[in-house]
Formats: C-alpha cells, sequence, structure tokens
C-alpha cells in the first residue's frame, strides 16, 4: 500500500468516527481524555461478552468501585458476585489482581507504557495496546475481531482465521497513524460493528469502500474465512441440590471450587466432577446420605471447549446431618457468586 492510500484511509475514517461514533459508558466524550481505569475495566469486561450485556456491570462497578484502589480495596468475594454472570471468572480474579498491582507498584495510576501494561495481571497484547491507545493516545496498533474482520476484507485476506493473524497485524500497523491513534482504534472497532458487520456489511456507506479489495471482488460477506472448529466434546457431571430446617429457616448446601481450574474460586452446588464417560458413578460424590429425587432434564451449559450436561438431584436432610461446605439460607443465595452454569442448575431443583 502506498503511503498516500494510508494517509487517506486514516483521514476518511476519523473523519466518519467524528460523524458517527457510538456512545458507550466508558468513553470520553469528543476532546476528552478516557479514564485509563474505566477503559482498563471496560475492556477486560468486553472480552468475550458483547457491549449490551457488558453496560449494565460496568455502571454498577463504576458507581461501587468509583477508582482503581476502590477496587483494589474491595474483598476479592465481593468482586466476584459483582462480576456473576459476565463468565470466565478467572478474569474477575485477576482484575482484581491487577487492581492491587497498579495500587501498590504504580500509585494507583495505569502506566501509559504498552510493555509496562503487559506485565500486569490479565493484560494481554490486545488490552495492552487498547488501553494505550485509547487513554494514552500512543500510537499502538489495536486489534479485536471487528478489526480483524475489516481489514481481511480491505486487504481481501482469503487465509483463514487464525492463521491469517499476522498479515492482519502487519496491514493494521501499516494504517495506524501517529496521531489520534486511540480514536483510530475505536473508529475501526465501531465501523466493524455498525458498517463492516459480520454478514450483511454496509459498502454503500463505507467510508473505505473506495479502497476495498473485497468489496471490489464481491467477496466481502464471505470474509474472514475461518478454520474449521472441532466439535465440542459433551461432558456429564452431578449436581446435588441438599436442603435443610435451619434455625432461621430453610437452608441449601453450597461449597466453594477448588482455586485451580474452571470456574476456580466460585461458589456451586456440590457437583460431581465433570467428565466425559456418560457412565461416570456420580452418585459416589453425593455431600450426604438422602432421599434423591433427580430432576427430569439435564441442565445443559455450553462452556468455550466443552458442552456440559449436568443431571440435577434434590435431597434433604435433617439438621444434625454433617456435610461438608456451608448451608446458605434460601433467601441469601443471591449474596453468594454463583456462575451461570449453577444458577441454572438452581433453577431446575427449585422447578
Ligand atoms: Fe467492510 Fe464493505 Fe467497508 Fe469493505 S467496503 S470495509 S467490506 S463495509
Amino acid at each position: 500500500m502506498i503511503l498516500n492510500d494510508a494517509q487517506r484511509l486514516q483521514s476518511d475514517l476519523l473523519a466518519w468516527y467524528d460523524r458517527h461514533r457510538r456512545t458507550l459508558p466508558w468513553r470520553a466524550p469528543p476532546g476528552e481524555v478516557a479514564d485509563p481505569y474505566a477503559v482498563w475495566l471496560s475492556e477486560i469486561m468486553l472480552q468475550q461478552t458483547t457491549v449490551a450485556t457488558v453496560k449494565g456491570y460496568f455502571e454498577r462497578f463504576l458507581t461501587r468501585w468509583p477508582t482503581v484502589a476502590d477496587l483494589a480495596a474491595a474483598p476479592l468475594d465481593d468482586v466476584l458476585t459483582e462480576w456473576a454472570g459476565l463468565g470466565y471468572y478467572a478474569r474477575a480474579r485477576n482484575l482484581h489482581k491487577c487492581a492491587n498491582v497498579v495500587v501498590e507498584r504504580h500509585g494507583g495510576r495505569f502506566p501509559a507504557n504498552e510493555a509496562v501494561l503487559l506485565e500486569l495481571p490479565g493484560i494481554g497484547r490486545y488490552t495492552a495496546a487498547a488501553i494505550a491507545a485509547i487513554a494514552f493516545d500512543q500510537g499502538a496498533t489495536v486489534v479485536d475481531g471487528n478489526v480483524e474482520r475489516v481489514i481481511s476484507r480491505l486487504r481481501a485476506i482469503e487465509t483463514p482465521l487464525p492463521d491469517s493473524k499476522p498479515e492482519i497485524w502487519r496491514w493494521a500497523e501499516a494504517i495506524t497513524p501517529a496521531a489520534r491513534a486511540g480514536d483510530f482504534a475505536q473508529a475501526m472497532m465501531d465501523l466493524g460493528a455498525t458498517v463492516c458487520t459480520p454478514r450483511t456489511p454496509l459498502c454503500m456507506v463505507c467510508p473505505w469502500s473506495w479502497a476495498c479489495e473485497a468489496r471490489a471482488a464481491g467477496i466481502a460477506a464471505d470474509l474472514p474465512r475461518k478454520k474449521a472448529r472441532k466439535p465440542r466434546p459433551t461432558r456429564y457431571g452431578m449436581a446435588f441440590w441438599l436442603e435443610r430446617e435451619g434455625k432461621a429457616g430453610r437452608e441449601v448446601l453450597l461449597r466453594r471450587r477448588p482455586e485451580e481450574g474452571l470456574l476456580g474460586g466460585m461458589m456451586e452446588v456440590p457437583s460431581s466432577p465433570w467428565t466425559e464417560d456418560p457412565a461416570a458413578d456420580g452418585w459416589s460424590h453425593a455431600p450426604a446420605q438422602a432421599e434423591w429425587t433427580a430432576v427430569d432434564e439435564p441442565v445443559v451449559h455450553v462452556f468455550t471447549h466443552f458442552r456440559l450436561e449436568l443431571d440435577v438431584v434434590r435431597g434433604e436432610v435433617s439438621a444434625g446431618v454433617v456435610a461438608e461446605g456451608v448451608w446458605v439460607r434460601l433467601d441469601r443465595l443471591a449474596d453468594y457468586a454463583l456462575p451461570t452454569v449453577m444458577t441454572k442448575a438452581i433453577k431446575a431443583a427449585r422447578g
């Protein structure tokens, strides 16, 4: 690409952005500098989650913990509880860890340098570049799923993802401007989200239609190509909903999952290990001897790498029975950070 093309791509996109930018709660108004804490928080939340879902969570977090120091000082359990429903709980634990590192090592201010940002917990290449560009206007190149799609089309890259990533990065770097890098990054994201959409790109209103090779070749909607995914395996498990009559009302047994591994440190309805063997013996993991009754349909939950079928059973014990875990009053369940799969199990158990 000749330099003039890069400059025209930059100025056309920035002019389009000035007219059509999305208003998002974590974005600074035009001409103002974004708060690095808000940018970081939103970027961590947006990993694997849609803008529509993140908005409410973002506003609740910011109201409850207005600064990174407030978040660092919060008990981890409170953070996990606010996070419940966003999934991928390792992100929430890293969020809390990162807030503490920013307070302890950087005096409560996010570093502006991409390489230093990369050393913080939970911050990878994409997030470091996004914070450096959006919050500090550094000339960092930001490539998310939207940008991958836009660049694949702009250059008609037919190599399937993820193999095409290095080529996409090279092109993205070649057109990143030195000035207004943050606006440019957000403009590409907005273009991907509102114009260069996955199924039916609106090339007629696109500021880059004059340069777009996929549009010219009539293959825009077919790009980016993706390698065929391996089918998700299914795992099976059992969840044991155990109630008793407590001193102050009905109670249910919950348990904390081990710190390491999927949903680490989250509360759960006591469950058997999740295995790919549908005939595995789940009953030996029952938390107590009880008369168990099965819920009709298994709870199905889809994780990134597998699909889970959880058989839910209900039981009851008398107050003196010892079982590992914590007894929680049914009307206090909302106080606990329960992952989505467990809220599904609870709903099934309670009918
Ligand atoms: Fe996407 Fe069409 Fe614009 Fe090309 S012209 S970048 S395919 S919206």
